[in-house]
């Protein structure tokens, strides 16, 4: 894969440290850097804080101590634009929640309209080229209803880019599929991923961390425990990442 990555760090997160009200320690002191154009595929067991984590870069959690930095823009600052660094860093989650009363065409144009209060006509083109793009040209004015899993989360996919993010977070977005339609979800991604995409991807595919990620992290108890080249995390003799990968593989 011939791919450039940024030497410039486009997220930063600094002893990120989150407890929850109920007391919950879900990130202790996790650092980590992406650069611009890099894949970071994060693995790790359930109730490590994967998921908090990547709400935590994305502003849908508050951190109890730490820093985090989105293209240099500081997240605690006052005068931080929530929303619109919200709008930044895309987001696609396990269940697609597409708008189930508007067709595929109109999930992708909604946000574009509504937020971002664009020229119809233009966000249409850039929605149908968008739909083209994850192989759903030809079923945009159907209803989420009649589209199968894999192909409502490739709209919720083309959804997130029509907001134009510098990137984009997925949290195990093929969880929820049936094993024949995960192929088609990550092959979209992995096209992004060739085009410069800058991406965070939670996911238990590890043919997909060794083929796509530039960095494979592991976390387990809120911390993150190690972050190398695809080819050294998997043949890492780490204990903790062999305890894992010896239950998952
Ligand atoms: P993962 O995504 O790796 O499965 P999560 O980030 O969802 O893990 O959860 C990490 C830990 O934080 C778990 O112990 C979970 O129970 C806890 N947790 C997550 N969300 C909340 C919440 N809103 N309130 C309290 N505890 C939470
Ligand atoms: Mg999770």
């Amino acid at each position: 894969m011939t791919k450039s990555i940024k030497q410039e760090v486009l997220i930063q997160a600094r002893d990120v440290d989150k407890v929850f009200e109920n007391g919950c320690h879900a990130l202790k002191n996790v650092s980590l850097d992406i650069h611009r154009g890099e894949v970071v595929v994060i693995i790790g067991p359930s109730g490590s804080g994967k998921s908090t984590f990547l709400r935590t870069l994305n502003q849908l959690e508050t951190i109890s101590s730490g820093r985090i930095e989105i293209d240099g823009v500081h997240l605690a600052d006052k005068s931080t634009d929530i929303n619109k660094l919200r709008e930044e860093v895309g987001m696609v989650f396990q269940s697609f929640n597409l708008f189930p009363h508007k067709t595929a065409l109109g999930n992708v144009m909604l946000a574009p309209l509504k937020v971002l209060k664009r020229d119809k006509a233009e966000v249409e083109q850039e929605a149908k080229d968008l739909l083209y793009r994850v192989g759903l040209h030809e079923r945009m004015g159907h209803y989420p209803s009649r589209l199968s899993g894999g192909q409502q989360q490739r709209v919720a996919i083309a959804r997130s880019l029509a907001m134009k993010p510098k990137a984009l977070l997925f949290d195990e977005p093929t969880s929820a599929l049936d094993p024949e339609m995960v192929g088609e979800v990550l092959d979209v991604m992995k096209g992004l991923a060739k085009e410069g995409m800058t991406m965070v991807v939670v996911t238990h595919e590890m043919g997909f961390a060794r083929e796509v990620a530039d960095r494979v992290v592991f976390m387990e108890e809120g911390e993150l425990v190690l972050e190398e080249s695809p080819e050294r995390f998997f043949n890492s003799e780490h204990p903790r990442l062999q305890r894992f990968l010896g239950q998952v593989l």
